[in-house]
């Protein structure tokens, strides 16, 4: 349910990203006439790589991340997909587009998507939870982990470990009728990275040279930042400064303050879990 609000909180369609959204879909046949709201995938975890990125030999189609771009690509039981439609996903998720070669043609398709997995802790679901013992033994867990580790758990930005919740205050509609104080919040974040940035360059999309110009650490912060470098990855590093900047732009900030690398670190590693956020 939250996966799926998320295309709400997103700013409205430009109109060059509603035409290259519609565009795409009217490959497929799903578009009707001019896409105006952001795109929202939810593949099957049994998908091929075919569905997810694309392909085809005669007709060549974009798959499931395309279909997704300006959007959200939720992928629900990540742990279930096969390991190679998840590898599939990193060229996507670095070049922000899918190239399809055939001995016929070369086609690329734009892929910039937010993506969404979620996943339970372990195979039986359990795991960590107070309510019931995990029924899972160690192979188990190991498999699972394995599934859930590598690069391409190391291009995802923000982790959250998310409890059973009472139904009761799920359904408090104090509680779900906020998405359009949120979207304000993030059309005035977006705004301020393209001030900044310039339009095609979101905080998500800077590369390591860009971010340095453009983070604006106070002392503070950047002692703050320092003190995680050895824990981290370089690419692990430049994600942390990515989410301070941008939790920054949600508060409104010019400078990235230590507070907001600190919660950066806390979306990346939560509270109580030594391993890679989230998922023990
Ligand atoms: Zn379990």
């Amino acid at each position: 349910m939250l996966a799926r609000r998320v295309p709400g909180i997103l700013p409205p369609l430009g109109s060059d990203e509603a035409i290259a959204v519609s565009l795409v879909h009217s490959l497929v046949g799903t578009g009707k006439g001019l896409m105006r709201a952001r795109p929202f995938r939810s593949p099957h975890h049994s998908a091929s790589v075919h569905a997810l990125v694309g392909g085809g030999s005669a007709h060549i189609t974009p798959g499931e991340a395309s279909l997704a771009h300006c959007g959200v690509l939720f992928m629900d039981e990540f742990g279930e997909f096969r390991p190679s439609v998840l590898d599939a996903l990193r060229q996507p998720l670095q070049d922000g587009e899918v190239t399809i070669s055939r001995r016929a043609a070369r086609v690329r398709f734009p892929a910039r998507f937010m993506l969404i997995a979620a996943s339970n802790p372990c195979p039986c679901g359990f795991l960590g939870s107070a309510r019931r013992p995990c029924t899972c033994d160690h192979v188990a867990h190991a498999r699972y982990r394995r599934r859930m580790s590598g690069p391409l758990m190391d291009r995802i930005d923000i982790c959250v470990p998310v409890n059973v919740e009472d139904p009761d205050r799920v359904l408090d509609h104090e509680v779900t009728a906020q998405s359009a104080g949120m979207r304000e919040r993030v059309v005035r974040a977006r705004g301020r990275q393209e001030e900044r940035q310039g339009p095609t360059h979101l905080n998500a999309g800077l590369d390591g040279a860009e971010l340095r110009a453009c983070v604006g650490l106070t002392a503070d912060a950047a002692m703050a930042v320092r003190s995680h470098a050895e824990s981290v990855s370089s690419r692990g590093l430049t994600s942390l400064q990515k989410v301070a900047r941008t939790i920054a732009d949600l508060d409104g900030e010019e400078r990235i303050e230590a507070q907001h690398v600190h919660l950066a670190w806390r979306l990346r590693m939560p509270a109580g879990d030594d391993g890679r956020g989230g998922w023990s």
